[in-house]
Formats: structure tokens, sequence, C-alpha cells
């Protein structure tokens, strides 16, 4: 059984989860320690105690700590590769880039703990100055979510520590493989003990400590919206200082695929954005909003590449869909299939779940396509989360910007054209805080800032040196020598 890391010890005791393998539900990967209240609270403790020494450690002190943890990453990632899509089943290749991607993000931050900016300004009076500094927010609670069992842990933990913040860190209770060798790894990366904890389980076993502590200074979480707003409303009604908060949630996000598109490019996007890592993105473009004159072509284009796209076993080679998460996501995905077809959408591809393929029993899904779809559906306003999308038909540019921006969410949006005028005018009456250009919705690069608008996100940006703004917090200096 794999333990909780809580004051720099591996601490045994509390009941065990088995981790499903969703390619092959007969296959148990581990058991995983799920933290009591109190052991939630003994990581608070512990953060807290190692906050001092670990807010003085030097850049270079962190620099090394997470330029380790990122190297030796990226030296295991067939390894970490496997482990990742056989407890989450994102397809193999998929997973080697999220790892990929976890190390970069350490080397990354590594790298912005030598970098940590100030200012100095004139004051407004008269032989002053005012200094602008950057200090550690304090003891930081991660809170993530199963899509990313790798890259999310890494792109909170790792600026979290860079700006001398210390941690307590859940990941979500379907996939605690991969955090758990995180955490291990961290475990040997030179970090005072306590600096970091990984506590497992179930959010609302252990969710009470991680927010309501007054030692935590920070809650950064990653999930579903219902979520994200249980966890606002903990950081500021609990007793005492509120908590800083970032949340990451939802989005619905939409693919216009403009006449003027190349038609190649726009289905590579939408296969791409839609259905890789079984959808199960929160960037996934599920809402494809495409102009008349290419609909037909689209739509037709798309219907032969989904025949073609292989659902199997995530670490079978050839696989492009791996199955669903678990069997709560996959009644989900059936439920909104049933949903759509109720509201009139048509079925044009796909939406079976498959008990089984080549005899392994799992929680299989015919990616799906609905056509005929319009905006005030449910399935193109509610997030669905799995391998599911529907093409909307608009008329022009001017309907297809209305219906991109009609949604509660703004994380990502996407526009396919060859027209650099309609480039520029989606760029900038997009609402979403990611705009791709001739690229899926999903899909970013590590060293720049990843967030949304409207009800997708809460807070600053994550990644990037835009991290900074939620792991520091500034101080105003004010001096008369
Ligand atoms: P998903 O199921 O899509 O990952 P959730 O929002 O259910 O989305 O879960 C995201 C993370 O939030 C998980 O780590 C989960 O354990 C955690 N969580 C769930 N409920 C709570 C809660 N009440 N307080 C704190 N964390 C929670």
């Amino acid at each position: 059984m794999k333990h909780n890391y809580i004051a720099g010890e591996w601490v045994e005791g509390g009941p065990a989860a088995e981790n499903i393998n969703p390619s092959d539900t007969r296959d148990v990967i581990g058991l995983y320690a799920r933290a009591s209240q109190a052991q939630a609270l003994d990581a608070v403790a512990a953060a807290h105690a190692a906050l001092p020494k670990w807010a003085a450690s030097t850049p270079q002190q962190r620099a090394d700590v997470l330029d380790a943890v990122g190297s030796e990453i990226a030296a295991r990632k067939a390894e970490l590769a496997d482990l990742l899509a056989r407890e989450e089943g994102k397809a193999l290749t998929d997973a080697a880039g999220e790892v990929m991607r976890a190390a970069q993000i350490f080397k990354f931050f590594a790298g912005e703990a030598l970098r940590i900016p100030g200012e100095l300004l004139a004051s407004t009076r008269p032989g002053m100055s005012v200094e602008i500094t950057r200090e550690p927010v304090g003891v930081v609670s991660i809170i993530t979510p199963w899509n990313f069992p790798i890259a999310i842990p890494a792109w909170k933990i790792a600026p979290a520590l860079a700006y001398g913040n210390t941690v307590v860190f859940k990941p979500a209770e379907l996939v605690p493989g991969s955090a758990w060798v995180l955490a291990e790894i961290l475990s040997r990366a030179g970090l005072p003990a306590g600096a970091f904890n990984l506590v497992m389980g179930r959010g609302r076993d252990i969710g009470d400590t991680l927010l309501g502590d007054p030692r935590v200074a920070a809650v950064t979480f990653t999930g579903s919206e219902a979520t994200g707003r249980k966890v606002a409303a903990a950081c500021v009604t609990r007793p005492g200082a509120m908590a800083k908060f970032q949340l990451e949630m939802g989005g619905k996000n939409p693919l216009v695929v403009l006449d003027d598109a190349d038609l190649d490019v726009a289905v590579n996007c939408a296969i791409n954005g839609a259905y890789f890592s079984t959808g199960q993105r929160c960037t996934a473009s599920s809402r494809l909003v495409v102009s008349a004159g290419i609909h037909d072509r689209f739509v037709d284009a798309m219907l032969a590449k989904l025949a073609t796209l292989k659902v199997g076993d995530a670490r079978r080679a050839g696989t492009v869909i791996g199955p669903v998460v678990d069997a709560q996501q996959l009644e989900q995905d059936l439920r909104y299939v049933a949903i759509g077809r109720d509201e009139g959408a048509t079925l044009a591809f796909g939406g079976q779940a498959l008990e089984s393929i080549d005899g392994q029993p799992g929680y299989y899904l015919q990616p799906a396509l609905f056509t005929g779809t319009s905006s005030d559906m449910r399935i193109n306003r509610e997030e669905i989360f799995g391998p599911v999308a529907s093409v909307i038909r608009v008329h022009d540019a001017d309907e297809a910007l209305a219906v991109a921006n009609d949604t509660e969410f703004g994380l990502s949006a996407g526009v396919c054209t060859t027209s650099l005028k309609m480039a520029a005018r989606f760029k900038r009456e997009l609402q979403a805080g990611m705009v791709m250009i001739n690229a899926p919705t999903a899909g970013v690069d590590a060293h720049v800032p990843f967030g949304g608008r409207k009800g997708s996100s809460h807070g600053p940006r994550e990644q990037g040196r835009y991290a900074a703004e939620f792991y520091t917090s500034v101080k105003t200096t004010y001096l008369q020598p």
C-alpha cells in the first residue's frame, strides 16, 4: 500500500482505496491510503512549521530542487507515461506528452526561482523611495482533478515551491498513482521536511481541513464548477482571515470553422480538440460552430475521420481514444448523448458504450458527434467532459461569433480561417482566456499563462511568469533614509 507523505515521513494508517485501470477493470494498479482528517491536519501543521525555513531558502536552493524534480520526471518518462495511461486512460502518446510537460514545468519554475522580480520607484514624497517586493503567500493547499494526473499537480506545486511557499497536495481520488510518484520524487529532491506534503483521499473527507484551517493562506483548485463554488465559499466563510483562492473550472469551448478555412486543418483541429484524451479536457472543443458554406463538407470529412479513430486500451499501440475514466463519468457521457437525442439533435456518429474491447472489460465509448444542434440545447450549454461534440451550423462570421460567445464559460476558443482579417477579428472578439487560430482549443504551451474568463476561472492566471500573481504576496515598502 502507498502511504501519505507528511512532515517528511511516509505515514502509515487510514483506509486504502483501489486504483483501477479503466482500460481493463480487472487490473488493480495498487492500493493507496486515504488520509484521515487528523492526517490532513498534521499535513497543514507540518507545512506551517516548515514555512519559515523554506521561505528563507535561497533562489539557488529552490532552483536546484525544482530542476532535480524536472530531470527525474524526464528521465522516467516511459515508466510514468505507462502509469498515467494505466490509471487515467489517456492514450500512451498523450500520456508521454503530459509527463514531459510536467518535467518542463518544473524546469521552467527552477528558472523562475532565480528571477523573482521587484520594482523600485521614486516616491511622490521628497527623498523617499518605494520598493515593491514579492513574498511567499504561505501554506498553499493544492487540490487537483483526475484528467491531468501529473501536469496539473506540476503546474501548481512547482510555482508554489519556487516562490517559497509550502504545500499540502491533495490529488484526485481516481488517480493517486502519478501523484504518489511525484511526491516520492519530491521527497528526495532536497526540500526541508514539511515543505511538501501529500494527502490522498476524498475531497469531501478532508476538504474542510485543507480549506478551512486558518494556517492555510491560499488554495489553488482545478475541477468541476460545482466543487469550485464550494471551495470558494469555504475560503471566504471560514473563521479568521479568508484564504486567497484560484479556481480553474469547466469549459464549453467553441471551435469556429469559417467558409474560407482549410478543410484539413479544420477537421484535424476539431478531431484533436474534441476527442483526444477522450474529450476529458477542460479545453476540449465541445462546440463546433461551422458556417454554412463549408458545413456539409466539414461534417462529411469529420465522419470519415471519426471512423478511423481506434478506441481501445490506452496503452496499446495504435489506440487513439482510450476509455472514459470511470463508470460514473461514462454514465454522465451517455446521459448527455440521450439528452441530445431528446432535444432533437442528430447523432451522426458514435455515442455507444462498448463493454469490452479485445476481451478487456473497460469504460469504452465510441466518440460521438451530434449535428443539427442549436446553441440553446443543453448539450451546447453544459460541460459533458467526454468524447462528445456537437456541430452548430451558422450563416456567417457574425453569427459564428455570437454563438461562440453564447456560453457561461470562457476558457479557450478557436477559429479556423485563412483570412488574416477574420483571424484578427476573432482574436479580438472571442470572450475567452485563450484563443487558438488554426489550432485545437486544447493543447497549450507550458511557459505562458493558462486560464479563462466568465464561469471558467476565478483569480489570477496559472503558469508562466503570471503564476507569481497567485503564489506571491506583494509588499510595498516606503523608505525615507
Ligand atoms: P472532477 O471529478 O472532475 O475531478 P471535482 O470537482 O469533483 O472534479 O474534483 C476535483 C478535486 O476536488 C478532487 O481532488 C476532489 O477530491 C476535490 N474535492 C471534491 N469535493 C471537495 C470539497 N468539498 N472540498 C475540497 N475538495 C474537494
